[in-house]
């Protein structure tokens, strides 16, 4: 019997919200659900569909995790002294330029972004994207999509993340019209950042919507013309949630009159700020100037359900999460809030994702780490 065509269409930051507001190809693709999302950002979650592990036994929740036995930005430090002026190194041109040299010099194969990671403190730091994720062995020692259908023996195609979008739903289409595929991950991300920008914003966003149900609605012809019996899903990874304030964290690290590097060390992402204990003392006085602030210190518990606890402590000794909305501001990531933003409690509204299908929701899929398992379904 011939094989049954599966796509799978990856649309970063398509929330239930938007899909409900619009409507999205719900003729189409009638079988749907809301998802909850995996807690953390596209970088935590995109090894969590390529895996179906989650942070904890992936190790992928932020982009920087203090580290310094094992930063690849270690040699860095002899440049230190000459990385002054600071307010130079911290314009957004200079500092894309100098990703894109780090990259190079490292050999990185992944997405690779300094964001507002001061300079001085790289060679502290590890990196989570250092190898494309998507590929054979992307995620090693975890299994990923690419090594499951390999070993399946299925004829695959996984889109380039580096391609825009429109190229990689023009080639996904064209291989489908061919009946030249088994199992397809088409993956799309320029939602995510509109919606950054434009959160709220019905007119922009609806037309970008209709873009991707005429994209979705392509690659089903292509499907159809195929010939072969096929399913079509789409999903996402979270939503978006409109900013509702910022928070100042150095600002607030500032007045304890700890010191970086030697009492504690901090990554401060948009909706997290993550601490590792260097010193007695430390934590009291940071949980002691956070007090106050929107927000809460994750329990274990909460770390734990979130699958993020590591015993190895990671992903820091502790951490604070904003209350859905508030952004760290100025971060590790950047010095401005962005209009809307993921990565807050998954219990947030705006925070759930989609999995809108042709076939109905197979059983047991609720979480972004549920997605895997039915990817790599024989039946
Ligand atoms: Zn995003």
């Amino acid at each position: 019997m011939e094989r049954k065509v599966r796509a799978f269409v990856f649309v970063d930051a398509l929330g239930w919200r938007q899909v409900e507001r619009y409507g999205f190809l719900s003729d189409l693709l009638p079988y749907r659900r809301e998802i909850e999302m995996q807690f953390g950002y596209s970088c935590t979650a995109i090894p969590t569909i390529l895996t179906g592990e989650r942070p904890s036994v992936h190790g992928h929740l932020a982009f920087y995790d203090y580290a310094p036995e094992r930063s690849p930005f270690r040699a860095m430090r002899l440049l230190a002294p000459f990385l002054r002026p600071r307010g130079f190194w911290r314009r957004g041109r200079v500092r894309n330029v100098l990703s894109k040299l780090i990259k190079r010099l490292y050999g990185f194969t992944g997405y690779f972004q300094l964001y507002g990671m001061p300079i001085e403190r790289l060679p502290k730091f590890d990196y989570c994207e250092k190898t494309d994720l998507f590929v054979k062995g992307g995620l090693k020692p975890v299994r990923n999509l690419a090594d499951v259908w390999s070993a399946q023996g299925m004829r695959y195609h996984i889109s380039d993340w580096r391609l825009p979008e429109s190229e990689n739903f023009r080639i996904a289409a064209d291989m489908f019209r061919k009946g030249a595929v088994d199992r397809a991950f088409v993956y799309s991300a320029a939602f995510d950042a509109l919606q950054h920008d434009n959160v709220g914003r019905d007119d922009i966003l609806r037309r970008k919507v209709e873009a991707y149900a005429e994209s979705v609605r392509e690659l089903h012809r292509a499907l159809s013309e195929g010939g072969r019996p096929f399913e079509l899903t789409v999903f996402s990874d979270h939503g978006m949630t409109p900013l509702r304030g910022t928070v100042d964290a150095p600002a607030a690290l500032g007045r304890t009159g700890l010191a970086w590097g030697e009492d504690y060390a901090s990554a401060i992402d948009s909706t997290m700020a993550r601490f590792w204990w260097l010193k007695d003392g430390a934590e009291a006085k940071v949980r002691d100037a956070f007090a106050g602030f929107p927000g809460h210190w994750l329990t274990e518990g909460e770390m734990r359900r979130h699958g993020i606890w590591r015993d190895d402590r990671k992903f820091g000794d502790a951490i604070f999460l904003a209350d859905a909305g508030v952004q760290f501001c100025p971060s590790d990531m950047g010095v401005k809030p962005l209009n809307g933003m993921h990565g807050f409690d998954p219990a947030d509204e705006d925070s759930r994702a989609c999995w809108l299908s042709t076939v109905p929701v197979p059983e047991g899929v609720s979480r972004v780490c549920d997605y895997f398992k039915v990817m790599v379904s024989q039946v």
